[in-house]
């Protein structure tokens, strides 16, 4: 089964369609470039290859096989003489002749096969129909079903699960689970295990009603007892993990979070080059359906431009364009530091693997030949933005806390920075530090003190707007950059996020403990230089810790 819907089908029905009416436009004109050819004139060589290179493509994409494959026999005769610079003999034009006549054949053949075509005026708007960004679907928030029969012992736990920005939901009884609809991978059951013992048939209804969800339903069962019958009755029962009271709160997340859906991705986002706008939306709407947004560029001139403004992360780029063919895209590309490792992978009908490996060595990363299908198309980008996607975490993210690394943390600043400076808007640096963290360690050990890092960089993604930047600075300090945001609203942000911290209930083993963040903020109105407000955010944090810790300061600006 195609992975695509009865819509986007219709469409490309609708796209086929227009593509056929264009076709006594394009034979024309590809006509009149071969009698030029046919007459002598040598110059004219190119753009009787391009046309019927364009021709070939399109054709292919739209499924008109045979027109495309004698085009692609043209253009191969064409590409051979253009490559050895040498004259057209009678035989060869002859050939030329012959082939066109069956293209032309084609091209009748194809208007028929698509004769239900309306006859008003509105083709080429429809086929440069703009291609819009697709909005990120929001993002649902995860829900956690609190089964607690003796209500009350789960009040704890609630109060932390929604400070970290979990939508929480309590249940009393085994009737009102067994009626929840719609079990989806955003949701989870944690249960106390005094349940197990306490009310009749528990064990068998909890596993039964776990296997009717066909497992979708996750389970976590929270336990004052630590010993092998209650474990065993929890595993019978569908329990997917199992926590002794009190639990670490870092370590629940990291649970909830490997046995739901990870926090959703952002789509992926791609530009298709091709100077052909039927191509294009082709292309674009293909890779739209599939959930991603698509810039798109029809002239070569411009693609520099798109790259620095819409931030795509891979290029889609046709083989043969006028004035500059795909592989010398990619090396003009190529010779800019900002998009050396940007993907590129080309699509063209061109499959012979020399012209490939040349596409390759100017700076492409693939080759596709078309015609592709939907899904393949799809996957390959998708695979190759996930790879990339993969490597870049890994180069600019710190491994305890997934959070930007120092480098890449100031990289980001510089250049919101220079967007704010551009667009007049206001952005605050905000850097955090942990209070007496070195006691934290020493008291309850590097590992208690590793989750603390971790629970605090959390609560800071889940706080923070998904459009901040948020970065380990180093050891026990953070930075965060605040988008679209003045000083008192920065101040009132992060004062909640440091009261709700300090108030936050940290776990060594049972001992029950406390840690604060002191945090300094500094606004790039009153300070317009990324090394100055980011000195002057460190000025703030410092007299924060000197008046006392647990406290939020504003630098002020200089005189
Ligand atoms: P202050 O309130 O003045 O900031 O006091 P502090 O104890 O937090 O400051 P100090 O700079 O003296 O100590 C920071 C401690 O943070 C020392 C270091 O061992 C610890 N630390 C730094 N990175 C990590 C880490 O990745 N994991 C753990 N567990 N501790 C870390
Ligand atoms: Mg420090
Ligand atoms: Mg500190």
């Amino acid at each position: 089964m195609s992975v695509l819907s009865l819509k986007i089908q219709q469409k490309l029905d609708m796209m086929s369609t227009k593509f056929a009416a264009l076709l006594p436009e394009r034979l024309e004109r590809i006509k009149e470039s071969a009698d030029r050819v046919l007459n002598g004139e040598r110059c004219g060589i190119q753009q009787f290859h391009l046309l019927v290179h364009k021709l070939g493509g399109a054709g292919a994409t739209f499924g008109f096989v045979a027109l495309s494959r004698i085009a692609k026999d043209i253009e191969h005769l064409l590409y051979s003489f253009i490559n050895a610079k040498g004259e057209l003999k009678s035989e060869d034009l002859e050939q030329i002749s012959t082939l066109l006549q069956e293209l032309e054949a084609q091209c009748e053949h194809g208007m028929k096969k698509v004769n239900t075509l309306s006859s008003d005026g509105d083709l080429e708007e429809t086929l440069l129909e703009p291609v819009e960004d697709k909005p990120p679907t929001d993002k649902e928030k995860k829900t956690i079903y609190l089964f607690d029969h003796k209500r009350g012992v789960f009040q704890d736990l609630k109060e932390q699960l929604e400070i970290f920005g979990f939508t929480t939901i309590d249940v009393t009884t085994f009737s009102e689970l067994e009626t929840i609809e719609g079990w989806n991978r955003n949701r989870l059951v944690i249960i106390d295990t005094t349940a197990l013992n306490e009310i009749e048939g528990a064990e068998i209804r909890l596993a039964t009603l776990k296997s009717a969800r066909k497992n979708r339903l996750k389970i976590v069962f929270i336990s004052e007892k630590n010993d092998f019958d209650i474990r065993l009755q929890a595993v019978r029962a569908g329990g997917d993990d199992f926590f002794i009271a009190p639990v670490e709160i870092g370590r629940l997340i990291d649970t909830i979070d490997k046995l739901t859906e990870r926090i959703e991705q952002e789509p992926y986002h791609v530009l298709v080059v091709d100077d052909d706008p039927e191509q294009v939306s082709y292309h674009a709407h293909v890779l739209q359906q599939a959930g991603m947004i698509t810039s798109v560029a029809t002239d070569p001139k411009h693609v520099v431009k798109v790259l620095v403004e819409s931030k795509p992360e891979i290029i889609l780029v046709d083989m043969y364009m006028p004035g500059c063919s795909g592989g010398e895209l990619a090396a003009i590309i190529r010779q800019q530091p900002a998009f050396v490792s940007i993907p590129i992978v080309f699509l063209s009908i061109e499959n012979s693997v020399d012209i490939q490996m040349d596409a390759i060595q100017s700076g492409g990363d693939d080759f596709l030949v078309k015609p592709i299908k939907e899904e393949h198309l799809i996957s390959s980008i998708s695979n190759r933005i996930e790879r990339t996607r993969g490597m870049r975490y890994l180069m600019e993210r710190d491994s305890l806390t997934g959070l930007l690394n120092h480098t890449n943390l100031k990289e980001q600043l510089s250049r919101e920075v220079l967007r704010s400076q551009r667009t007049n808007t206001e952005i605050c640096f905000a850097m955090i530090d942990v209070d007496l963290f070195k006691s934290v360690n020493d008291t309850y050990g590097h590992l208690t003190g590793d989750n603390v890092l971790k629970g605090l960089a959390r609560l800071l993604q889940e706080r923070l707007r998904k459009t901040d930047i948020i970065g380990r600075y180093g050891g026990e300090e953070f930075g965060a950059i605040l988008l679209n945001t003045n000083t008192e609203h920065a101040e009132r942000i992060m004062n909640e996020i440091r009261d709700n911290f300090s108030h936050m209930k940290q776990y060594s083993d049972s001992q029950e403990f406390h840690v604060a963040f002191s945090c300094g903020i500094a606004s790039y109105k009153d300070f317009g230089e990324p090394a100055e407000l980011n000195e002057a955010a460190d000025r703030a944090l410092y007299e924060a810790k000197e008046t006392g810790r647990n406290k939020v300061v504003v630098a002020k600006k200089q005189r």
